[in-house]
């Protein structure tokens, strides 16, 4: 699968980068009416789609052609630009889009019904087909893609996704401090995409974010291929991170830039 880095900044969009939001292709099956047998196409889900993500998302795909959003937790960073993605959608010169599946955590239909101010009925039901991840939770297919949220530790309900395609696996920690689900979530990927928002020096409140020696420490302990670092505020700089996931984690280590593209 390949992965692009639609958006990376942590926590409110900064000068070089849109707030969360990760474009995930691989290809599958084409399963449209009509569709040689055998025919295959590229899929694309988004992991999170945060504040000032859906204009970047413009320069790496056709937005109308995204199959799925799978959001890691509430908080604006990661969910807001649904509100813009609703527009699109609903009002494209085309027509109407298809209603694509958005999963999320408990209540996220009402959430977005209200950051866009309309009844909770029907809220966005008539645009995306909403799901809320469950616990016990089976992979959710989409594709050749399989997503399999693991609750992890933040101040509101949060997932980290953890996605297989083609037998190769991307861990994406959501926001979180260190805790078992997000262990579990990272064991063995190929690439761990693991925020890294907090750092050593600072006097940080507990179960929020992750350092970057702790995004080392979680890689190191999950034998994970590959350590991207995201969702570094524009407020510190992203050298720092990556200077303290490398004393506690010795394969490649990447800090996340807007753009960036990696195959998986
Ligand atoms: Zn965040
Ligand atoms: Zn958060």
């Amino acid at each position: 699968m390949r992965l692009t880095v639609v958006g990376c900044a942590g926590s409110y969009p900064g000068p070089d980068s849109p707030a969360s939001c990760y474009l995930l292709e691989a290809e599958g099956p084409d399963d449209a009416p009509g569709a040689a047998a055998g025919a295959t196409r590229t899929w694309r889900i988004l992991l999170d789609l945060g504040n000032g993500s859906l204009g970047a998302l413009h320069h790496h795909a056709d937005p109308l052609a995204i199959d799925a959003v799978f959001v890691s937790h509430l908080h604006p960073d990661h969910c807001l630009d649904l509100c813009g993605y609703y527009v699109l959608r609903k009002y494209h010169p085309q027509g109407a889009q298809p209603r694509i599946p958005v999963w999320g955590p408990d209540g996220t239909a009402d959430r977005l019904a209200r950051a866009y101010d309309l009844p909770l009925d029907p809220g966005m039901n008539e645009e995306f087909d909403f799901s809320d991840y469950a616990l016990e939770q089976p992979p959710i297919v989409v594709g050749p893609f399989s997503v399999l949220p693991f609750e992890v530790f933040h101040p509101v309900t949060a997932y980290a996704l953890r996605v297989t395609a083609d037998d190769r696996v991307l861990t994406y920690s959501g926001d979180t401090a260190p805790c078992l689900g997000l262990d579990h979530a990272a064991e063995g990927a190929d690439l761990f995409l693991a925020e890294a928002a907090f750092r050593e020096v600072d006097t940080n409140p507990p179960g929020v974010h992750l350092t970057g020696t702790d995004a080392g420490r979680i890689a190191t302990r999950a034998s994970v291929g590959r350590l991207v670092l995201t969702h570094v505020p524009a407020w510190f700089d992203t050298a720092d991170a990556r200077a303290e996931a490398v004393t506690a984690y010795d394969g490649p280590t990447d800090i996340a830039v807007a753009g960036a593209t990696y195959e998986v």
